[in-house]
């Protein structure tokens, strides 16, 4: 409690002092603004208006905006006073847009004001001349206004975070990340190439400029509108693919796989085909809902044991899943289809009187063929087998059932 109230004292002062500081610096050097100036001032105040309300947002917490381009002409061609009023404007526009707190927008105000304030007094301590910009005399002090920007402000959000969050201002400071930085870079660069088109060439030069600005905005804007649809078309063609019910793939998916071409895909590929036990009578002792349940865990089950990044689960029908293991020999596969057994035997569900259990088969290629429908057919056979020894286990595909009539004829009744 003590301490809470220590951090809001702290952060009073501290905006406090912020302001006061900013208000005292500011405010000089309007008074030798001519004509030309103002329309420029003013070109430059709409440009930063429109970059903070068009940020481009790449995601929630990356949220870039070219704002920082034209503020820094402003620092270099008309002073410390101009720099920290269009500063103040960007904070506005920022709060209000945003609906920030109060105290949150009066922060930033002192924050941007100073760093505009720092970022001119680095400009003419390395020479900088206001209003007679050149090259390549002005890169240097030019880049120094963008580092003394960089420094005040992030020294103050370093300084109100650690205090806020109660964390070391050094591990704040830790968590910039190298993009962050490289945006400071970037933006100051285009910022100084904006001051010296506009030193050039006026107000003409400021329009210019900025319309490349807006452009680069905008383009950026349709690169975010066009991978948005296609993340929403890629979301919509998943959805496609998966079976509502246990969240595995569905039959469509298993189509795709099966259609591609022979030859394409791993050297080595395993196909699980599994079929739960005696499932009529589940749900005919338990009820059909308590079946959804089972299906559900079950899929579950071989989710825990099967690789995220490279199996397949796929629901094949009713209470049948094929799982497809890419780059797994058939001793592999075996592994793993005694795995999902092995796991059914740790579900509440195995302990019923009618418990949940599965018969699995399978087949790998190259051994077993090289086709996979074949491979997919071999698999559900072999799963036909296991059910004939006795069901809960599992069984590898076989070519001598290839001529076995009698499983042959078992598995066409089935289906
Ligand atoms: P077997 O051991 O020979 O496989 O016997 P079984 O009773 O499981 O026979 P079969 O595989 O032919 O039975 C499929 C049963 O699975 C029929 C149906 O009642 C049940 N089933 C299929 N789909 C669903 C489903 O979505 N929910 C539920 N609850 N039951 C399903
Ligand atoms: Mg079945
Ligand atoms: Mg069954």
């Amino acid at each position: 409690m003590v301490e809470k109230t220590q951090k809001h004292r702290f952060y009073g002062i501290m905006i406090a002092t912020y302001l006061l500081a900013a208000i005292w610096v500011f405010g000089y050097q309007f008074a030798s603004f001519e004509a030309t100036d103002w329309w420029s001032f003013l070109v430059f105040l709409l440009l930063l208006t429109y970059f903070q309300l068009r940020s481009v947002a790449f995601t929630d917490r990356f949220n870039y905006s070219l704002s920082m381009v034209v503020l820094f002409p402003v620092i270099y061609l008309f002073g410390i006073g101009p720099g920290m009023v269009l500063a103040a404007a960007g904070g506005l526009v920022d709060g209000i847009s945003l609906n920030k707190k109060w105290d949150r927008v009066a922060f930033n105000l002192g924050q941007l004001m100073l760093s505009a304030a720092a970022a001119g007094w680095a400009f003419q301590s390395f020479g900088g001349i206001t209003a007679q910009l050149s090259l390549p005399n002005s890169l240097l002090p030019m880049s120094m206004g963008v580092v003394g920007y960089f420094v005040v402000n992030i020294g103050s959000v370093t300084l109100l975070s650690s205090l806020r969050l109660g964390e070391s201002w050094w591990s704040v400071l830790n968590q910039l990340s190298a993009d962050g930085l490289l945006n400071y870079a970037i933006v100051g660069y285009m910022g100084g190439l904006c001051a010296l088109f506009t030193g050039v060439w006026q107000v003409w030069g400021a329009v210019t400029f900025g319309g490349m600005l807006v452009g680069i905005t905008e383009l950026l804007q349709m690169g975010l509108r066009a991978n948005a649809e296609q993340n929403r078309r890629e979301e919509a063609e998943e959805a496609l693919l998966v079976d509502a019910m246990t969240g595995a793939r569905n039959f469509r998916c298993l189509n795709r796989w099966l259609m591609a071409s022979e030859g394409e895909g791993p050297k080595n590929e395993t196909v699980l085909f599994s079929d739960i036990d005696d499932f009529k009578v589940f749900n005919d002792r338990y009820g059909h809902e308590r079946g959804d349940d089972a299906l559900k865990c079950l899929a579950d089950a071989v989710r825990d044991v099967i690789r995220d990044d490279y199996d397949t689960l796929v629901r094949y029908g009713g209470e049948e899943f094929v799982v497809i293991l890419p780059q797994l020999t058939s001793d592999d596969g075996m592994t793993v289809a005694h795995r999902i057994r092995g796991q059914l035997e740790t579900i509440p569900e195995a302990s019923l009187e009618q418990p949940l259990t599965v018969s699995v088969g399978l087949a790998s290629r190259p051994e077993d063929s090289d086709s996979r429908p074949d491979l997919l057919r071999k698999a559900d056979m072999a799963m036909y087998q296991a059910k004939a020894q006795g069901k809960n286990r599992c069984a590898a595909w076989d070519s001598q059932w290839e001529t076995d009539t009698t499983l042959l004829q078992t598995r066409r009744n089935a289906i």
